[in-house]
């Protein structure tokens, strides 16, 4: 008989009533050291008072209007964002897959407004995630996840990681847009190096195509800057923001140019509850937060506590681990015992972690974690190790 609930995920047994920074705690006390953050969306942990209070104030005084009025906690978080980054405006959605169906709308609409309808092509890439609707899917055009959908949504190119070559090939006057995550999370904590993030930028203004970043998972602060492009020093087109964005509560955003939203204007796009004072209350509390520069620079910090430990993680037990990869609180420990086996060794231990591709375990903590629980994770994670060299 079909579960209550559609079995589209095969859960863990564990069942958490309540969350405390990167502690995770369930009905009998149990506590499990949380590397996970919900797969980068904690951003400042579980149950942080700042966005507790942002979010119960706001329960108590608007839950929701529609975009049909003013929305001054979203109008609030718009400004921040484009004051902060590259953009000049700002649409909300409720996830990550939202922002990215609006991304490719968006560079579609711009050329056909250019006089162009025919430039409707957007080069992705392998490995690459962009949530589940069919765009999202379409874009990533993994088998796992196209097969037995029907007629996928056309346009899409798929191109091999980190290949220029291939990239330079691939581009023709049907070219609308290069869509990409500047650190791959789905795909196994790939960071795409500076350098290629450049050749991409020039690459695109050579052809005057846009270029789309999905920052849904490596945004916010993850790295160590705002957003990911910034180590860089380039700017996108437009942008995809989720997860962290919203601390927990379903937020997301695509941020962009003026000049790439051109095409938007009224009717062409909507939403009943992006942008919605609930989540943009949260979201503005999360930004106030999260791009404080000594937040970020204790990001870094941090980050390089944490991949410090998992080196020596590595040397302590070579025949489980073999590298780390990534960028700031986004990394990769590359498995060579079967990566799912350690996240189960890992529950057994009372710390979480989330497979990747590439038989990748991710750690994504809060970008608040705390030098006690970075030291925690080292041992609980030993622990785990341990316990596959004894199986
Ligand atoms: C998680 C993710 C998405 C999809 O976001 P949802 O909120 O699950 O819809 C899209 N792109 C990237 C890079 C992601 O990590």
């Amino acid at each position: 008989m079909i579960p209550s609930v559609l079995p589209t995920y095969s859960r863990a047994p564990m069942s958490f009533v309540k969350g405390e920074g990167s502690w995770l705690i369930e009905a009998d006390g149990r506590r499990f050291l949380d590397l996970g953050a919900g797969i980068a969306v904690n951003a400042l942990g579980h149950a942080h008072p700042t966005l507790v209070a942002a979010l119960t104030d706001q329960a108590n005084a608007l839950w929701h209007v529609s975009n049909l009025y003013q929305i001054p906690q979203q109008q609030k978080l718009a400004d921040m964002l484009v004051e902060l980054t590259f953009a000049d405006t700002v649409f909300f959605t409720n996830s990550g897959t939202e922002s990215c169906e609006l991304a490719v709308k968006m560079a579609r609409k711009y050329w056909y407004e250019k006089g162009a309808p025919e430039r409707v092509e957007i080069i992705t890439f392998e490995g690459s995630f962009h949530g589940r609707s069919s765009a999202g899917i379409a874009a990533a055009g993994s088998e796992k996840m196209t097969k037995g959908f029907g007629p996928l949504l056309g346009g899409f190119k798929h191109l091999p990681w980190n290949d220029h070559e291939a990239l330079t090939a691939a581009i023709t006057d049907q070219t609308a847009a290069i869509m990409i995550e500047p650190v791959q999370g789905e795909g196994g904590i790939r960071p795409l190096p500076d350098q290629c993030l450049k050749g991409l930028r020039d690459l695109c203004d050579e052809h005057g195509i846009l270029l789309i970043l999905d920052e849904v998972q490596c945004g916010v602060g993850r790295t160590g800057k705002l957003f990911a492009h910034e180590w860089a020093g380039i700017e996108p087109d437009i942008m995809n923001v989720a997860k962290g964005i919203g601390g927990g509560f379903p937020l997301g955003a695509v941020l962009a140019t003026e000049n790439a939203a051109s095409g938007m204007t009224a009717g062409t796009h909507g939403s009943t509850y992006g942008g919605n004072p609930l989540g943009c209350a949260v979201g503005c509390a999360v930004l106030e937060t999260v791009a404080e520069p000594d937040f970020l620079a204790d990001v870094s910090r941090r980050a390089g506590a944490l991949r410090q430990s998992l080196e020596g993680l590595i040397a302590q037990h070579p025949d489980v681990f073999e590298s780390v990869r990534g960028a700031g609180l986004m990394l990769g420990l590359k498995c060579k015992a079967t990566n799912m086996d350690i996240v189960n060794a890992g529950y057994d231990n009372e710390v979480i972690t989330v497979p990747a591709a590439e038989n990748v375990i991710r750690l994504l903590p809060a970008l608040n974690i705390t030098e006690d629980d970075i030291s925690e994770a080292a041992k609980r994670l030993s622990a785990a190790a341990s316990q596959i060299e004894k199986a």
